[in-house]
């Protein structure tokens, strides 16, 4: 649902800012790049900061600035009954995957990742932070994600799962160990969509044996065009070519279909915007879907440590904007997706203008 001038600046600015609201489910850390509580704005999924400085304030179940209603409904997400389950060798579910938004499962399967020594890291990751914590597990066996999966669909109306890993050593970097995953829980539970989220494969053929899993649509994430923003940002990741990434999606596309392929790009890192649309447009082009995402830095991770805040609601505003226009002009839905961050589309704002 696209939503008015006003109105969207209004989301815009709560993405960046938060409502001050006490959110029971939420994201405080792990892979990814906020530290949400997870609500539905009119309806739709989205993960705002939960901030006691905000402007905003929930109230009656519509977001409040000051004395003014803006407009816009705010319903918590409740806490799901599956977090209250543990699995028959005692681990408890909500280790295992977490609810996103009101209808998304999230997993992380592998919670290391070979490139979090401090120099190597994504300065906007904390994923082995939820390990030291003991918030989750550093392994999630197939068959403990099928038995979580079922009951979420079961008893919460979970209507979509995406699985991540941290990146491995071997030249699938992870993503082979994603195929059994996605192979035990579409045998619990037969046609629920699930994405996968991989680093550009060493060995492409691993995505045909996603997609013959079953998986519906996959995420390669590369977070930035700029090859200077990338090595500056994450060291480790940024040192795979550019080039292994645009093979990878179109291998991906080649495979999945346009459409159910999709990037992260994170407003906030200092690329120049027009740049930053400029690489959003080929990346359209391609069939791939730019997931345009304002950076929050959580608690725990470097960029935290160093002071870096949230980007300009102003620059947000003009890259999301753009960026939604193209999609629209190219016909492509995050929805249509049918699984993944696009079609959740919670921790952006392009569902919001109609992408
Ligand atoms: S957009 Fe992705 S990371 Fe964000 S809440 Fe949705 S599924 Fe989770």
């Amino acid at each position: 649902m696209r939503v008015g001038a006003d109105t969207f600046t209004t989301r815009v600015d709560i993405a960046v800012r938060g409502v001050q609201m006490d959110a029971p489910v939420r994201r405080p850390d792990g892979a990814g790049p906020s530290d949400d509580g997870h609500v539905l704005v009119d309806g739709a999924n989205a993960a705002l900061p939960r901030n006691s400085n905000s402007p905003y304030q929930l109230r009656d179940g519509r977001i409040f600035l000051g004395e003014l209603d803006t407009g816009l409904s705010l319903q918590l997400v409740k806490r799901p009954q599956f977090y209250e389950l543990v699995t028959a060798d005692g681990v408890p579910y909500e280790k295992i995957a977490r609810l996103h938004g009101a209808d998304v499962l999230a997993t992380t399967v592998v919670q290391t990742c070979i490139r979090y020594a401090e120099d190597q890291r994504c300065r906007f990751c904390t994923i082995e932070e939820s390990l030291r914590s003991g918030a989750t597990i550093a392994a999630k066996t197939p068959a403990q994600l099928a038995e979580v999966a079922q009951a979420a669909v079961a008893l919460d109306g979970v209507r979509q799962m995406v699985m991540t890993t941290g990146t491995t050593a071997g030249p699938d970097r992870g993503a082979r160990n994603l195929v059994r995953c996605v192979r035990a829980v579409l045998a619990a539970v037969p046609g629920l969509p699930i994405q996968v989220q991989v680093e550009p494969p060493r060995d492409l053929s691993v995505l045909t044996e996603l997609h013959d899993a079953g998986a519906t649509a996959i995420g390669i994430h590369v977070e930035s065009l700029d090859d200077e923003v990338r090595r500056r940002w994450m060291p480790g990741k940024g040192s795979v070519p550019m080039a292994e990434y645009e093979t990878a999606w179109d291998e991906a596309v080649r495979v999945f279909g346009s459409n159910r392929v999709s990037t992260y790009l994170l407003v906030g890192l200092g690329e120049d915007p027009d740049e930053l649309v400029a690489g959003a447009s080929r990346l359209i082009n391609r069939g791939v879907y730019p997931f345009v995402v304002p950076l929050r830095p959580m608690a725990g991770t470097l960029a935290r440590r160093d002071g870096v805040g949230a980007p300009p609601i102003e620059l947000v505003r003009y890259v999301t904007e753009r960026v939604a226009a193209l999609l629209r002009d190219a016909g492509m839905i995050g929805a249509d997706q049918q699984a993944g961050c696009a079609a959740c589309g919670a921790c952006g704002v392009l569902s919001a203008a109609g992408a």
